[in-house]
């Protein structure tokens, strides 16, 4: 009925799990459709110098136009993709368009933009994709050095072996790793210590309230502390306000992204923005 139709329609948009298997079989098929009309965007989300403010890279974010129900996020189709093995499909799409995109980005720049692209388990773990990156790169034109993968510990998990050989793989090509969401997955402080990755993003969750929350800050100075002792490079996402900006500048963060400095914005408007972002 009605009621029923109008809360699954707002679940969809909210991005909670479709338990629903008649939405999840419309979505499927309606992903099948989107690949081949092309009905993704890259959107890129800058990442900037904690103390400077320069835009150093920018994360790229998938969007889907849905002919009829607009933007679904990423949140809502993606588990579905990486169930059904579009994701394969559409991962390859993201890469090309990321690495097309920002190499002719820096062609009109003093100062060359990395670009990050997600890159979900399935993906990570098929024969294949070391060539799909380096045709991407090839492609494109994009210095391996300009590329960063963005894996989650889930990702990482199944097999850590694998996992291993492929990002040692990875770096010997040039390329970077980050290690996404930081905290929220199984934890393993030992994947800091034995994974060949460059960068912790330092996932939202212990970023929201963190001046009103102590536990919040006294897990985000430790990592910050470990991740420096270690070499590695620190970034926290989802920065909302100056509070938290100047909150994670003072505790010595490398790098920010967030609504405070800018949202995921088109191709074609990430084109003008300048290169360093200082909000009011
Ligand atoms: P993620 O990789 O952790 O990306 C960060 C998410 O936080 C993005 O959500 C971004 O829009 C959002 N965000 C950034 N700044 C703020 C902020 O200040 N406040 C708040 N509340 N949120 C902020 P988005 O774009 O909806 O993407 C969600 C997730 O979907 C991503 O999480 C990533 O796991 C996945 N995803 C997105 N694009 C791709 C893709 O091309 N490939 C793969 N495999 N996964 C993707
Ligand atoms: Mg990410
Ligand atoms: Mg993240
Ligand atoms: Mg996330």
């Amino acid at each position: 009925d009605a009621k029923r139709q109008g809360r699954n329609t707002w679940q969809w948009y909210c991005g909670d799990a479709i338990d629903n298997v008649a939405e999840h079989v419309v979505i499927r098929r309606e992903l099948q459709e989107a690949i081949q009309a092309e009905q993704f965007e890259a959107y890129y989300q800058p990442i900037v110098d904690a103390v400077s403010g320069d835009i150093r890279s920018v994360e790229t974010l998938i969007r889907w136009h849905h002919p009829t129900k607009g933007l679904v996020s990423p949140g809502v189709f993606m588990p579905i993709a990486e169930q059904t093995g579009q994701i394969i499909a559409i991962g390859r799409w993201v890469l090309d368009r990321a690495c097309h995109d920002i190499a002719a980005l820096n062609a009109g720049r003093e100062r060359p933009l990395a670009v990050a692209v997600n890159i979900s388990p399935m993906q990570f773990q098929r024969t294949g994709f070391m060539n799909e990156i380096k045709a991407a790169l090839h492609a494109s034109g994009l210095p391996p050095a300009l590329l960063e993968l963005e894996v989650t510990e889930g990702t990482l998990m199944t097999n850590t072996e694998q996992a291993v050989a492929l990002l040692n793989e990875v770096r010997n090509l040039g390329i970077s790793v980050a290690l996404d969401d930081f905290g929220t997955g199984f934890s393993s402080l030992s994947y800091l210590r034995d994974l060949p990755i460059s960068k912790v993003k330092l996932d939202i969750l212990f970023i929201r309230g963190i001046s009103k929350n102590a536990k919040n800050a006294a897990i985000v100075q430790g990592v910050i502390t470990m991740a420096h002792h270690l070499n590695l490079a620190i970034v926290a996402e989802g920065i909302e306000t100056r509070e938290e900006q100047m909150d994670l500048q003072q505790r010595q963060c490398d790098l920010l992204q967030g609504y405070f400095f800018s949202k995921p914005l088109p191709f074609d408007v990430l084109k003008s923005l300048p290169p360093t972002l200082t909000p009011p």
